[in-house]
């Protein structure tokens, strides 16, 4: 174990109440594309730049060519938890990680197991209409496309997934558990995200005392106020930070 990784496992040992605040980093282990690295989604060709497309704008202009995009390039059904987001699922069991804070709308945390998660967000896996507010699953959205690939309710409307799109504002409630949870937390870990998006990242200024570790591949904005670095894979650095008491069952 490296030095960075001996020290990070020290910090969380130490620590009752960890938060984690992540990012896209968190899943490209799953197979999921991050925005900004170098075969992130923001490198892609498209008729227009991704920013554009998921935005509230161009959602309700243009819901084919948005629609297009979305189930082409932001949903991976056969996508897993990997390491990283096992490993801070078994931080929460075992009482040591109080909330994990997250701009992904993957669900893979949920899916780990993790129980406190705020999807700063929002989630790939609920959509409502946008007529009748009818609550669709996301199998449900892939089977209820029409001939230009737009889902529909029963009713006519256009689905909707409750993902934060450009020029939509988060949910209070979420911002306010999140913030909440960042503010009463000893140990603050920020991983997998260039922390380039706001209003998410400015969360990170709520932590009073906690020390802030950044676990990245690359540096970040923050990294030179972090106590501590650790710098590589999230998932190799997550193994071998946090304990799997499973792990000689196999
Ligand atoms: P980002 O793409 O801006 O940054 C990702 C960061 O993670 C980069 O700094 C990169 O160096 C680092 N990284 C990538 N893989 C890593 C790994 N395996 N280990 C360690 N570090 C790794 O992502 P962001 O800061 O989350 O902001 C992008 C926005 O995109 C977010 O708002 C998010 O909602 C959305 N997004 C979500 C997903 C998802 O749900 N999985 C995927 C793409 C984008």
């Amino acid at each position: 174990m490296n030095e960075e990784i001996k020290r990070l496992k020290d910090y969380i040992d130490g620590a009752e109440k960890t938060v984690f605040f992540g990012g896209a980093g968190v899943s490209t282990e799953s197979g999921i594309p991050d925005f900004r690295s170098v075969d992130g989604l923001y490198r892609q060709k498209y008729r227009f730049p991704p920013e554009t497309i998921i935005s509230r704008e161009f959602f309700y202009k243009n819901p084919a060519e948005f629609f297009r995009f979305y189930f082409d390039k932001m949903i991976y059904t056969d996508a897993r938890p990997n390491a990283a987001h096992l490993a801070l699922a078994r931080l929460e069991r075992a009482g040591k990680l109080s909330a994990v804070v997250t701009q992904n709308i993957d669900g893979l945390h949920t899916a780990a197991g993790s129980k406190k998660v705020y999807e700063l967000h929002g989630s790939v896996h609920r959509n409502h209409c946008s007529l009748c507010n009818k609550y669709m699953t996301l199998e449900e959205i892939l089977s209820a496309r029409d001939g230009e690939g737009i889902p529909r309710c029963e009713c006519g409307g256009i689905v909707k997934p409750d993902v934060v799109l450009y020029g939509e504002a988060l949910d209070d409630e979420t911002v306010l558990g999140a913030v909440n949870a960042i503010s009463a937390c000893d140990l603050l870990i920020v991983g997998g995200t260039s922390l380039a998006v706001y209003p998410a990242a400015g969360l990170i200024r709520y932590r009073k005392n906690a020390p802030l570790i950044i676990v990245n591949r690359t540096p970040t904005p923050m990294s030179d106020e972090a106590d501590l670095v650790v710098t590589g894979s999230i998932g190799e650095i997550f193994s071998a930070a946090v304990e799997n008491p499973d792990k000689d069952l196999f």
